[in-house]
């Protein structure tokens, strides 16, 4: 089969089948060889690894990781698009289609399944409108995982990244730099894509950490208080956390623990790095 990062061969094949791009599945196909390769080389794909690919769509990116990879397992919502994969997909033996959606499959069992329960690589251009699901539901279910490469909104991947003191900086960048280490590898116009996207993209490489850089008694007692600072992030944290249902903390107990932590009883959440958030949650355990 034709190489799909050319426009012509992808738009002939959405011809052939008389396929019209679904912008409920946020489907917009990848259409250009250097940044397929520059993907597949920021994964660092081997023949030695797995793959789980997240939405397939025609079977571009899936043709550059089989070439690659020892195994790509590739999980497609689209029902429509099955038929059209076993076509583009014909010639690699090393790929498995499963059409399903990524945030109800048992994603543990496939990797059980398809690589002893050993850690794959997640490489995807993933659909928009579920980034956060997909990357939150794929840490927090501790999945044996070694990295996650994918394209998302540029703006996505900017709040990925940063630290804080600035305007992007939130619950999704501590989450995600909890478990991984993110690294943005490269920005893609929305002219790289059949149809284009309304926004830019970027490349993010998120290398899981064999140990979180902080450590915690309890987990989900650290994103519980992040993602209440953040639910209310222009309130001073004694006021965010001691107004929030769940978080069970008057506001004299958070003022007592931000002076224990020397920190100004009138901070915000968005001055908080992991490490200041993490003591925070061990003084309010
Ligand atoms: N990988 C292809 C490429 O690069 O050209 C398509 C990428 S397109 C941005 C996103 C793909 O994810 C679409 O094929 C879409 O149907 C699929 N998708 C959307 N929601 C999904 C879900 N919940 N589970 C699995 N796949 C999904």
């Amino acid at each position: 089969m034709a190489d799909l990062g050319i426009p012509q061969n992808t738009i002939e094949v959405l011809q052939k089948y008389h396929f019209r791009a679904q912008k409920k599945y946020g489907q917009n196909f990848l259409v250009d060889p250097g940044v397929l390769e520059r993907i597949v080389d920021a994964a660092g794909i081997t023949d030695a690894d797995c793959v789980l690919e997240i939405g397939p769509g025609i079977g571009t990116m899936t043709q550059y990781l089989a070439e690659r990879a020892g195994r790509v397992v590739a999980v497609e919502i689209d029902k429509n698009l099955m038929p059209i994969l076993e076509d583009t997909l014909s010639a690699y033996a090393n790929v498995t289609l499963v059409n399903d959606d990524i945030l109800k499959v048992d994603i543990g069992r496939i990797v059980e399944e398809e690589n002893g329960g050993r850690p794959v690589k997640v490489v995807a251009n993933l659909p928009y409108y579920i980034t956060t699901p997909i990357i939150m539901g794929l840490f927090e279910s501790h999945v044996p995982l070694e990295s996650i490469t994918v394209m998302v909104q540029k703006e996505v991947a900017e709040r990925m990244q940063v630290g804080p003191g600035t305007k992007d900086y939130g619950a999704l960048s501590l989450a995600v730099q909890y478990y991984a280490k993110p690294e943005i590898v490269a920005n893609v116009p929305p002219n790289c894509f059949i149809p284009r996207p309304g926004v830019g993209s970027a490349v993010i490489r998120l290398t899981r950490y064999q140990e979180p850089p902080v450590k915690v008694e309890d987990e989900a007692r650290l994103f519980e208080l992040i993602r209440a600072a953040f639910n209310q992030r222009r309130k001073t944290l004694v006021n965010a956390l001691g107004n929030a249902a769940g978080i069970g903390v008057a506001k004299e107990q958070v003022a007592e623990a931000l002076k224990r932590l020397h920190l100004p009883e009138t901070v915000r959440g968005e001055a908080l790095t992991l490490e200041q958030f993490a003591l925070l949650a061990g003084e309010l355990q």
